[in-house]
């Protein structure tokens, strides 16, 4: 064996070779067995021990060794020679489990013996170490600064050389000079071994380049990609000497394709339309779905302008518009329309972006499409859902909110104005419980399409409860308008609907509220129209109330009001209110009365809104106070004894000392205790302050004064502030009881109240009693009180004592008046005209 040069020494390529071929000359085989087709051992003649880790080898001494650490791959040589011994390379490689289950490859040279195989086998490592040993300063530094994965081997699989950067990559080697005689399989994991050697073999033996992508994984556990080639090296005569083989690591780019052919496949088969686009806006690329949707194919649309496609395709939108926004922002999103040839229309998003080179300039426009009219469509049936009424298709309350926000909203930039009305169906009950509930339905989609056609396209109306609707009508000039628009929509309500063969009809009554006038805000516009509705209701049904009527129709001034009270024009005059069963007059209303010197008599709907508005509630309080118990005392002393009630308003009621001053009164007429005086506060809005109003209540029963709930049914929670409030009596509205003899709505909340106040223990009486069937009806109610038109029209009090007298005379005959068949004989007439 020659001595190898130092390798630190220069070594040329002709001394390499010299080198070589000595050293490859100098192996020498370590082993030689003769064995049988079946793989049997039946001679060995070396060092067994290096080969297989044994002492021996032979007949009946570990004769199957070699079938048993023979590499799998490998028996078909030795089969082969078996089969056609001619055939059969002479020279061979095999590979050997040895004594410790290392795979080795050995130069493994056949030859006949008798009808056996003899087998030498060469261990090429040792020259193969020295020849890699014999590296000079170039190689050298190629080898230790390269990224790449270099290496040499002799021509029998085991490396001369290799590179740094393979030994960080496996494990068993620090260093790269530790590759010198070494085989795969001594620093690669087996499987990885196997599948370089099956490949070199093919480099040795076709003398050709292999080049193999292969997987392989870092000491880390993470895995790679190398591409490996391997270069056959022979010598001058073309000798074969050596591999050389080169591998990089083409991590980054398998993984980089492979993310490239995923999103080609992503591109192709995306539902979604996709379109890629040169800077000038020109396709350059349109998925299938795209090419699909444009009805055109690739061929056709590469080169074009997409706006030119679009137009082809029916869109509604050019993209010729968005082009220059794409190209100043770098993205664009918005909606495309289109109708298809069967005028069936969708709609699509679009997408837009800029791709940008690593210097931000865009070198590419990618646009996405997707179909989103299914979307669309769900979202607004959703939509109309959840803002409309589904039995009449009209807004329901959350959609009226919205649109009352933007009206007014509207009305304030614009300074205009807008009117709210509460519309509810007069005796939609009766329709509905003797009709049944599905003709009561289409009764209301009548009315509400009767309602509807009165109005404008850009005023709402909205169904917000059974029977209640609310209009908000817009953009008038004049209030008087708005009353028209409103009288239209009462009419409309009040036209007879067909079902099925039916002719059905009810009226409306509807409250009207302005803005600005009457509020600002929506909240407070919807309450005072309904308020205005019930006032509506009140004035007899079929009719349109205008909030705070009175006072715009010719306010009159505080001035004025304040000259009233002071001169006397204000009278009392008395309603009085008897007991249902036996005719006899329980007590007096004291009712407000002016008496104009040009307007003659004057009814509290004509002033009281005017003396709320320039807040003289309370001076007119005093004087009503005042005056009833003036009155009271005057009767007295001439022997009438006749409890009255007065109305005070909420606020008056409110303001402190309210109940200790009426105490002080009564106490100087000498009245108190006596209970000759009643107060009635209404059932209404007004008692908003609920416990203020409960403390005053309260007070007053401990100093003997009486309440009385006035309007009862009217209020928003009228049996919740019942519970609440201590009062003695309640006053059941006339609106009511007078319809409560046609209407089941109405006469249920008569009983109702009259079982309620039963059970709480309070007094009740009906107001509105018009007729004597009236009267009937409620005493068989179990009503005990009533007052109305029916029984007396309010009178001045001089004309009191005359009426008690004649009512007083004919007493004897109220139990016949309540028998059914008995004409009713007014009382009105007995009385002045209330005016
Ligand atoms: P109210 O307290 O409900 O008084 C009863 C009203 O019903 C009176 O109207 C009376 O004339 C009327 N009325 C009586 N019987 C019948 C009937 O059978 N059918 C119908 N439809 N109506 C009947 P009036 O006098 O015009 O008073 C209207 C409202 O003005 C009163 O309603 C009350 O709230 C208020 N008011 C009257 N006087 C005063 C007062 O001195 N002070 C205050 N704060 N309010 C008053
Ligand atoms: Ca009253
Ligand atoms: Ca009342």
């Amino acid at each position: 064996m020659a001595n190898s040069p130092a390798s630190d020494k220069l070594v040329s390529d002709s001394q390499l070779y010299e080198l070589f071929n000595a050293l490859s000359a100098s192996v020498a085989p370590c082993l030689s067995i003769t064995i049988d087709s079946r793989l049997q051992i039946s001679a060995a003649e070396g060092d067994c021990w290096a080969v297989f880790g044994v002492e021996q080898l032979g007949p009946n001494v570990n004769q199957e060794l070699l079938s048993e650490r023979l590499h799998p791959a490998d028996r078909p040589i030795i089969e082969g020679w078996f089969a056609t011994p001619q055939s059969t390379p002479r020279d061979n490689h095999l590979r050997i489990r040895n004594g410790s289950g290392q795979l080795q490859i050995y130069q493994a040279t056949f030859a006949a013996s008798d009808d056996h195989l003899q087998i030498e086998l060469s261990d090429t490592r040792e020259a193969a170490r020295q020849i890699g040993a014999a590296t000079g300063p170039i190689t050298r530094a190629v080898l230790e600064t390269t990224d790449d994965f270099i290496f040499a081997k002799d021509a029998h699989h085991v490396l001369l050389t290799a590179s740094q950067s393979m030994a960080t990559l496996c494990e068993p080697v620090d260093h790269w000079t530790e590759f010198a005689g070494k085989s795969d399989y001594e620093v690669f994991p087996e499987e990885l071994a196997d599948d370089y050697y099956r490949l070199e073999t093919e480099v040795y033996a076709g003398k050709k380049i292999a080049r193999e992508v292969q997987r392989f994984e870092r000491t880390d556990g993470t895995t790679g990609w190398v591409d490996n080639r391997k270069y056959p090296v022979t010598d001058d005569q073309g000798n074969m000497i050596g591999l050389f083989g080169i591998a990089r690591d083409i991590t980054e780019q398998v993984n980089a394709a492979q993310a490239l052919s995923l999103s080609a496949s992503v591109f192709e088969h995306a539902a979604e339309r996709i379109v890629i686009l040169d800077t000038q806006g020109r396709i350059i690329q349109g998925n299938h779905a795209f090419l699909e949707h444009v009805e055109m194919t690739a061929p056709e649309v590469v080169g074009q302008p997409l706006a030119e496609v679009q137009r082809a395709s029916h869109h509604l939108e050019s993209f010729d518009d968005v082009f220059p926004i794409l190209r100043d922002a770098g993205e664009w999103q918005g909606e495309f329309h289109h109708t298809h040839d069967d005028g069936s229309s969708y709609v699509e998003l679009a997408r837009y972006t800029a791709v940008r080179d690593s210097d931000g300039v865009p070198h590419h426009y990618v646009g996405l499409h997707s179909d989103i009219t299914g979307l669309k469509h769900h979202a607004e049936e959703l939509e109309h859902l959840a803002q409309h009424d589904e039995l009449t298709g009209l807004a329901n309350r959350s959609l009226l909110g919205d649109r009352m926000g933007q009206a007014i909203a509207h009305a304030a930039r614009h300074d205009s104005s807008l009117a709210v009305a509460y519309i509810d169906i007069d005796g939609f009950k009766q329709v509905n419980d003797s009709r049944g509930h599905d003709v009561g339905d289409l009764f209301l989609r009548g009315v509400a399409d009767a309602m509807q056609a009165v109005l404008r396209d850009t005023d709402t109306l909205a169904r917000i409860g059974g029977d209640e609707f609310v209009a908000v009508i817009t953009d008038i000039e004049h209030d008087a308008d708005y009353i028209q628009a409103t009288e239209r929509l009462r009419e409309a309500a009040a036209r007879a609907v067909s079902v099925g063969d039916e002719r059905i009809s009810c009226t409306a009554s509807i409250g009207l509220a302005l803005y600005p006038q009457d509020g600002v805000e929506a909240d407070l516009l919807m309450r005072r129209a309904d308020l205005a509705m019930y006032r509506a209701k009140r004035e007899g049904k079929d009719t349109v109330h205008l909030f705070g009527q009175s006072h715009r129709k010719g306010s009159v001034s505080r001035e004025r009001l304040e000259e009233a009270l002071n001169t006397n024009e204000f009278e009392l005059y008395y309603q009085p209110k008897i007991n249902l069963f036996n005719g006899e007059l329980v007590g007096l209303e004291a009712l407000a009365r002016w008496n104009h010197p040009e307007k003659g008599l004057l009814s509290p709907g004509d002033f009281l809104d005017d003396i709320d508005r320039e807040n003289l509630d309370i001076p007119f309080g005093e004087w009503v106070i005042d005056t009833a118990i003036a009155q009271l005392k005057s009767w007295r002393e001439s022997n009438l004894h006749v409890p009255i009630s007065i109305n005070i308003s909420g606020m008056h009621l409110k303001r402190a000392g309210f109940i200790e001053s009426v105490e002080t009164r009564l106490r100087s007429a000498q009245l108190l205790g006596t209970g000759a005086l009643e107060i009635e506060v209404l059932e209404s809005s007004e008692i908003d302050d609920l416990r203020k109003v409960k403390e005053v209540i309260r007070d007053g029963a401990h100093r003997g004064i009486e309440f009385a709930l006035d309007d009862f049914g009217t209020g928003f929670s009228s049996l919740t502030n019942l519970r609440q409030l201590p009062v003695n009596t309640v006053k059941i509205d006339k609106s009511f009881v007078e319809d409560m003899l046609h209407d089941d709505e109405d006469r249920a909340i008569v009983g109702a109240i009259i079982a309620v106040c039963r059970g709480l223990g309070r007094r009740v009486i009906a107001e509105g009693v018009c007729s004597m069937a009236h009267a009937r009806e409620l005493a068989h109610m179990g009503c005990i009180n009533g007052q109305g038109f029916g029984i007396a029209m309010p009178m001045a009090a001089e004309d009191f004592p005359t009426w008690q007298e004649t009512w007083a005379s004919e007493l004897p005959h109220w139990r016949h008046r309540l028998e059914p068949n008995l004409p009713w004989i007014p009382r009105a007439e007995t009385t002045r005209p209330s005016g």
